[in-house]
C-alpha cells in the first residue's frame, strides 16, 4: 500500500509533532481519535480534531461520529458518517433499546481511520 506524504495545513506542528502523527497513521485502517491524537502531539482536544477534520476534508481518512448513550457510557454504541449531523430524536439505541427523546442522553465522540497509510511532513 502506498504511502500518502501529507503537508496540509499541518505548519503549525513540529517535525517530532509530525513523526508521532505518522505513527499514528503509519497503516491502512489505522484509526484516531481526537483525544488519542491530543495526548500524543501535547495538543489541545480541538486542534486534534481540527486535524482530523483537514485529513477528512483531503480523503486522507474517513470520520466516523461515535455515539454514546448513557446506558453504557464508555463503549459507542453506534456510529454515523462525520458531515451528516447527529442522529435524530427519537433515537433507539440498539443496546438498551430504550427510546430516547433528549441530546442529554447521549455524548459523541469522533474517529478517523486512515484510508492508507500518511506521513507527515
Ligand atoms: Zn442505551
Amino acid at each position: 500500500m502506498p504511502i500518502v506524504i501529507c503537508q496540509y495545513h499541518l505548519d503549525s506542528l513540529s517535525d517530532i509533532q509530525k513523526i508521532e502523527l505518522s505513527r499514528q497513521f503509519n497503516e491502512s485502517g489505522k484509526n484516531a481519535m481526537p483525544h488519542q491524537i491530543a495526548v500524543r502531539l501535547g495538543i489541545t482536544y480541538s486542534e486534534a480534531l481540527t486535524i482530523l477534520v483537514k485529513l477528512e476534508a483531503n480523503r486522507l481518512c474517513e470520520m466516523k461520529l461515535l455515539i454514546y448513550h448513557q446506558c453504557e457510557p464508555d463503549i459507542p454504541i453506534s456510529t454515523m458518517p462525520y458531515g451528516q449531523g447527529f442522529p435524530q430524536l427519537p433515537w433507539l439505541c440498539p443496546n438498551c433499546e430504550e427510546e430516547v427523546e433528549d441530546y442529554k442522553e447521549l455524548s459523541f465522540d469522533f474517529m478517523a481511520i486512515a484510508f492508507q497509510p500518511i506521513q507527515f511532513t
